[in-house]
């Protein structure tokens, strides 16, 4: 069931909202205030899609009540319909100045109000979605297709986010560099397809054995970076050491009845703010334990 969008319509004057509850209750739910305070509460607590907003008002007028609420995050993007006696044009000109969408004069036409209300929600049901789009447009840019984790081009963004905030707060930065083991045997005895669902099953293990902190992306290949926040060397270890102990364990279901079992290599490093002013120093060493975790033996963390 399509639930109806919300009016708040704020007036000094019941008769006058009476009005407007009459004109659009069978379209909308109306939520009526009388002052601008009560108007402000409303808008902060429940959804609202549209406010019809009178100027003329004691204590708060429609130009307060209207800054307050643009200048509000929770409440700046509802629009507003001034409605008022006013008709000078400087009214008019300072009720757009603040952020109002439209201006209607009283006595208004009931049959034109209600045409701009509906234009001003239909055009505010377009505005959001065209902003999901976007949202999930910029997700996908930064989500690797495979696994769902975050890909490289994140990775260089948010490193160095958190590298500079950790660096301002003065709290460690770790992280973990791995990489699945003679994956190449893996892809030639079992085939691409089997590979990429141990790609997948890595992916899903390393989002289950994160923190809710942790940021873990997929460099390419076979090979992930998780960044610890917080964490100094030490304890970046016991968790590379409790995936490298998951990953050895777990069996990958593939064709029917069957399951393969893999493990990976895993380096270490932690940002030494002394002595560095970027990630890719740490980004190095961790690459550089990894290296000698393969060369040392494969299936362990270095
Ligand atoms: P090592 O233990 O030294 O890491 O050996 P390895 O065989 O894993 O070495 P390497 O990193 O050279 O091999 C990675 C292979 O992974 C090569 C490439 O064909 C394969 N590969 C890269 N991306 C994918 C992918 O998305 N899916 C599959 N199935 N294979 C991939
Ligand atoms: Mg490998
Ligand atoms: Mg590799």
């Amino acid at each position: 069931m399509e639930t109806k969008p919300v009016i708040l319509a704020v007036d000094d004057t019941e008769l006058n909202t009476d009005i407007l509850v009459e004109l659009l209750r069978d379209r909308y739910e109306v939520i009526t205030a009388l002052d601008g305070e009560r108007a402000i509460e409303i808008a902060n607590k429940k959804h609202v899609d549209l406010i019809l907003l009178d100027i003329m008002m004691p204590e708060m007028d429609g130009y307060d009540v209207c800054q307050h609420l643009k200048s509000n995050q929770k409440t700046k993007d509802i629009p507003i319909i001034f409605i008022t006696a006013k008709t000078d044009e400087t009214s008019i000109e300072k009720a757009y100045d603040i952020g109002g969408i439209d201006y209607v004069t009283k006595p208004f036409r009931p049959k034109e109000l209600l045409a701009r209300v509906q234009r001003e929600l239909a055009m505010q049901k377009l505005i959001d979605e065209l902003k999901k789009s976007q949202e999930e447009l910029k997700l996908l840019a930064i989500t690797d297709s495979m696994t769902k984790l975050y890909n490289r081009r994140y990775f260089s963004e948010i490193s160095m986010e958190l590298f500079a905030l950790a660096k301002r707060e003065n709290r460690p930065l770790s992280l973990i560099m791995l990489d699945i083991d003679k994956f190449k045997t893996i892809n030639d005895t079992y085939g691409h397809k089997v590979g990429d669902e141990a790609i997948i099953a890595l992916g899903n293990l390393l989002r289950k054995a994160k923190r809710k902190s942790d940021v873990a992306c997929r460099l390419g290949g076979e090979e992930f970076v998780l960044l610890l926040p917080n964490t100094a060397y030490k304890d970046a270890k016991k968790v590379a050491e409790k995936i490298r102990k998951r990953v050895e364990k777990s069996k990958i279901p593939y064709d029917e009845g069957k399951t393969l079992s893999f493990t990976i290599s895993l380096g270490v490093a932690e940002v030494d703010f002394e002595h560095e002013d970027q990630i890719e120093p740490a980004l190095k060493r961790a690459d550089d334990a990894l290296y000698e975790a393969k060369k040392s033996g494969r299936n362990r963390v270095c």
